[in-house]
């Protein structure tokens, strides 16, 4: 295994970016969303074509900032040899959403079984209210998204919703920052979780009304109450791996105590 490369020459935005998407990665490992080293996250490296994105050979479970490869929007571009075989899909959705700074795809097992059914996703609980009426189902494969074609049509079936089924795959999962995408990935695992249990239930069961729909998504997903979400997320990660307090961000370094 060749040695990670060096952040040393980083600049403290990428560096800090760094840290975010790697403690994104370990809370996506709490939420639930491993399968070995399969799956994704990645963030747009602001003010640039360029997004960090976990590498191939790493899980979310394990993944540090140094675990990081840092890839170019354009596919044409020749990707770092540690890229994993799925960077097209998130080359493609990014491409198609200039809105969107961070990409989850996983394997997470709710939302994969969820996309096997056909079942519409209602909003069971507070969480299926941020997908309701609003969560495509992608079905002309189930296979790795390897090729620039088959992740322009996912990009295509995603539109401008926050997330997409992609049947017997997993789930794709966009935000405006890596904090949306990560905690709306945990938000869409728990929403499948919830309404898969519901629907064994004999006698069926309620969901909220459009209204109440209307008014979470003003109030519990508001970014405010997202910054929270994402703040907890953290705090999980660093009880869950205490060594990860010293992936400290350059600017809090640089900074006089
Ligand atoms: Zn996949």
């Amino acid at each position: 295994m060749p040695p990670p490369p060096s952040t040393e020459s980083l600049s403290a935005a990428e560096r800090n970016l760094r840290v975010q998407v790697a403690i994104a990665a370990r809370s996506l490992s709490i939420g639930g969303h491993d399968d070995f080293n399969q799956g994704q996250v990645s963030a747009r490296i602001p003010g640039s074509n360029r997004f960090l994105i976990k590498a191939a050979v790493t899980g979310f479970e394990e993944c540090t900032p140094e675990d990081l490869v840092v890839a170019s929007t354009d596919p044409s571009a020749p990707p770092h040899r540690l890229a994993p075989p799925e960077l097209v899909l998130h080359q493609a959705v990014y491409q198609a959403r200039p809105d969107v700074n961070a990409v989850v795809h996983s394997h997470a097992a709710y939302t994969l079984v969820f996309g096997a059914t056909d079942l519409e996703l209602r909003a069971v609980s507070h969480d299926g209210a941020m997908f309701e009426g609003r969560l495509p189902r992608y079905t002309l494969t189930s296979n790795t998204i390897l090729d620039l074609p088959v992740a322009e049509s996912v990009a295509k079936a995603l539109g401008d919703a926050p997330a997409a089924l992609l049947r017997n795959h997993g789930g794709v999962v966009v935000g405006k920052s890596l904090r949306h995408a990560t905690v709306l990935a945990h938000l869409l695992e728990r929403a499948c979780r919830l309404q898969l249990l519901a629907e064994q239930v004999p006698g069926g069961y309620h969901s909220s009304s459009g209204d109440d729909v209307d008014a979470k998504r003003a109030f519990n997903f508001a970014d405010l109450s997202v910054r929270s979400y994402w703040d907890f997320c953290a705090g999980q990660v660093a009880r869950r791996w205490p060594d990860t307090a010293f992936w400290k961000p350059v600017r809090s370094v640089k900074q006089p105590i």
